[in-house]
């Protein structure tokens, strides 16, 4: 019996999948895809002869059979997944009958949206006494969010937050970061298909302002939303600047100069 490798195909970019993923989709003998945002040119890499599928119509008994179907005569099954397959998957719920039959399974980490979205608009998500946390979450939608992971409860912290799978309701995470305290003013970044080759789109704005740019630029889906007191750090003249390459400060690999 083969093994279900779970692969995260990275963002949108073909590039930004890994070497691993790449090596496993060259070697597989099956691939599931996830229909909407896995770019198709990931499958550039599939040899010929592979068993390419698309799970976009797909209830999950159907992808687990799949899965299952394909393992008994392929040593590599790859389930390929936007981003990384540890947020926001559907993992567990795919690796347990697969465990219940008695079939291997591995994961590849991939790029989150999350860090393409920050690469996209060249922004950090800790900075130095700015904020050294990033939560990363939604809003409910039809998946209701457990007690105290409301985003009016964790934008109390004022630490960088990415927000999953909610630019439809973005007036929602507006009045919860308004409830939160941020100001009216507070930067908002929102990456529309970040690293897809001529369809990303980068839209800054603040907690006024950002739903009516979201809306003018026709955003309704596959956006990542950012709220950050880091935003916009890159034009910052007074930056506290990390303690790893500061001259007065000693860490493994170098002695302080001063
Ligand atoms: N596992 C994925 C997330 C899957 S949930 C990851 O690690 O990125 C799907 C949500 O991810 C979307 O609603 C959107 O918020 C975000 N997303 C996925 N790809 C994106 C992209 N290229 N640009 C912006 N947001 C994206």
């Amino acid at each position: 019996m083969g093994k279900v490798w779970f692969v995260g195909a990275g963002p949108g970019d073909p590039d930004l999948i890994t070497v691993k993923g790449r090596d496993l989709i060259a070697g597989a003998g099956a691939i599931l895809f996830a229909g909407s945002l896995v770019s198709e040119a990931a499958m550039r890499w599939a040899p010929a002869g592979c068993v390419i599928a698309d799970s976009k119509d797909m209830a999950l008994a159907e992808i687990t059979a799949w899965l299952v179907e394909q393992a008994q005569t392929k040593a590599i099954v790859v389930r390929l997944q936007t981003g990384d397959p540890a947020l926001f998957g559907a993992l567990i719920e795919v690796t347990q009958p697969l465990d219940a039959a008695g079939i291997e399974v591995g994961v590849v980490p991939g790029v989150s949206s999350a860090m393409a979205a920050a690469a996209a608009a060249v922004e950090t998500l800790t900075l130095p006494e700015v904020t050294q946390t990033v939560i990363l979450t939604r809003v409910a939608g039809r998946t209701p969010m457990p007690a105290g992971e409301s985003l009016q409860e964790l934008a109390q912290h004022h630490c960088t937050l990415c927000v999953f799978l909610s630019i439809t309701l973005l007036h929602q995470v507006v009045e919860d970061l308004r409830a939160a305290g941020w100001r009216d003013d507070a930067a908002i970044l929102v990456v529309h298909k970040a690293s897809w080759p001529g369809e990303e789109k980068i839209i800054r704005g603040t907690l006024a302002d950002i739903r009516d740019k979201c809306r003018a630029e026709k955003i309704a889906s596959q956006a990542m939303i950012i709220a950050s007191p880091t935003l916009g750090a890159r034009h910052w003249p007074q930056l506290k600047k990390s303690k790893l390459y500061d001259a007065t400060f000693t860490h493994r690999f170098r002695r302080a100069s001063e």
